[in-house]
C-alpha cells in the first residue's frame, strides 16, 4: 500500500457507531491510541436510536431511551479523545500491514487495524406505518421488548426458526402469539414447529400477509391479507413482531473478508480476529445469535482489546 505523501497512518480506524463501534472506541480511545470512528452519514448511533426505552442495558434500573444510551456511548468516547466522523466509509482495502478506507467525500484515510462495527439491519415488512409505529407496538426484537406487552395480543410475522423462537418466547408474556406466514407451511425445523403447535398460546394465520399497520399513537391492529385469495379482515393485535430475518451489513468488506454463507463476517472466536491481520470485528454484524446491545458492546471491547495487543506486538 502507497501511502500518500503527508498522509497519517492512524493506530485504529473504527467503522459503525452501534454499542460495538463507540465501545471500541472508548477503549482504544482510554488506551491512547486516538482512534478515527466512522459513524455512518444517516444512522449514526445505530439500531438503538429507531427504538425508544431500553430495559435490559445493564446499569440503569429505570431504563433509558435508546438515542440517551448512545448520546451517552458517543460523548464517553469522545471524552478520551476518540475523533467521530459522521460519514460512511464506502471502500476498504484492507490487505497488507496498512489498510485504506475512503469516506463518502472520497477521502482515504490509513491505519494500522481496522475494527468492523457495521452491524446487521432488520428486514423490514415495507409498509407505510411500520417506522412510524416502531418502539409503539412494532418490534424486532422479542428477547428486547417482549417484556412490554404482558397479557397482550401479540403478532409475530415470518415461517422460520427465529420467527418461532419469537413467538414462543413470547407467549410468557403475551394473552396470545398469532404466528403470520404468506404460506401453508413453515420453513422453521420440524423441532420449532412441534414445539409451537404443542404450545396452546400460540395460533397461526395461514396464507396471510400483514397488509397495512392499525393504530395511531400505538399498534391497535393489523390488516391482513389472504394470499391465495386476495381478501383482506383486520385482526386486533397489541405488538407486530417482526422477524424477517436480518441482513448483516458487510457488503463492502466480501472479497477480502471471510463471510459465512448468511454474510456475517467470521472471527476466530473468541478472539474478535478475521482471517486479515490487523482487521476486528465485532456486535451484530459478526453475531447472529445473541443480538444485543450489552453483547455488542462486550465484543466493541473485545476487538478494541485485540487490535490494542496486536498493535502492542508490532512494537
Ligand atoms: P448497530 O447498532 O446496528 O450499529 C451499526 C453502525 O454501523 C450504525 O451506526 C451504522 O451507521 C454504522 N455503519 C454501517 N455501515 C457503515 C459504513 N459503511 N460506514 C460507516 N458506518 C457504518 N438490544 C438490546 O439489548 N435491548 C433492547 O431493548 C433493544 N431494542 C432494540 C430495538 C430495535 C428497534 C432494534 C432495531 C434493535 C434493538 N436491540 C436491542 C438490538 C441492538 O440494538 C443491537 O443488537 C445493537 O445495536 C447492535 O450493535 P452494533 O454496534 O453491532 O450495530
Amino acid at each position: 500500500m502507497q501511502v500518500p505523501e503527508g498522509s497519517e497512518v492512524r493506530n485504529v480506524i473504527i467503522i459503525g457507531s452501534g454499542p460495538a463501534g463507540y465501545t471500541a472506541g472508548v477503549y482504544t480511545a482510554r488506551a491512547g491510541l486516538k482512534p478515527l470512528l466512522f459513524e455512518g452519514s444517516v444512522t449514526a448511533g445505530g439500531a438503538l436510536m429507531n427504538t425508544t426505552e431500553v430495559e435490559n442495558f445493564p446499569g440503569f434500573p429505570d431504563g433509558i431511551m435508546g438515542p440517551d444510551l448512545m448520546d451517552g456511548l458517543r460523548k464517553q468516547a469522545e471524552r478520551f479523545g476518540a475523533e467521530l466522523v459522521t460519514d460512511d466509509i464506502i471502500e476498504a482495502q484492507l490487505d497488507g500491514p496498512v489498510k485504506r478506507v475512503v469516506d463518502g467525500n472520497g477521502d482515504e484515510h490509513f491505519a494500522k487495524t481496522v475494527i468492523i462495527a457495521t452491524g446487521s439491519g432488520y428486514r423490514e415488512l415495507g409498509l407505510a406505518d411500520e417506522k412510524r409505529l416502531s418502539g409503539h407496538g412494532v418490534s424486532w426484537c422479542a428477547t428486547c421488548d417482549g417484556f412490554f406487552f404482558r397479557e397482550k395480543e401479540i403478532v409475530v410475522v415470518g415461517g422460520g426458526d427465529t420467527a418461532l423462537e419469537e413467538a414462543t418466547f413470547l407467549t410468557r408474556f403475551g394473552e396470545s402469539v398469532t404466528v403470520v406466514h404468506r404460506r401453508s407451511e413453515l420453513r422453521a425445523s420440524k423441532i420449532m414447529q412441534e414445539r409451537a403447535f404443542a404450545n396452546p398460546k400460540i395460533s397461526f394465520a395461514w396464507n396471510s400477509e400483514v397488509s397495512a399497520i392499525l393504530g395511531e399513537d400505538r399498534v391497535t391492529g393489523l390488516r391482513l391479507r389472504d394470499t391465495v385469495t386476495g381478501d383482506e379482515r383486520d385482526l386486533k393485535a397489541d405488538g407486530l413482531f417482526i422477524a424477517i430475518g436480518h441482513e448483516p451489513r458487510s457488503d463492502l468488506f466480501a472479497g477480502q473478508i471471510d463471510l459465512d454463507d448468511e454474510g456475517y463476517v467470521k472471527v476466530d472466536a473468541p478472539s474478535t480476529r478475521t482471517n486479515l491481520e490487523g482487521v476486528f470485528a465485532c456486535g451484530d454484524v459478526v453475531d447472529h445469535v445473541y443480538r444485543q446491545a450489552i453483547t455488542a458492546a462486550g465484543t466493541g471491547c473485545s476487538a478494541a482489546l485485540d487490535a490494542e495487543r496486536f498493535l502492542a506486538a508490532q512494537e
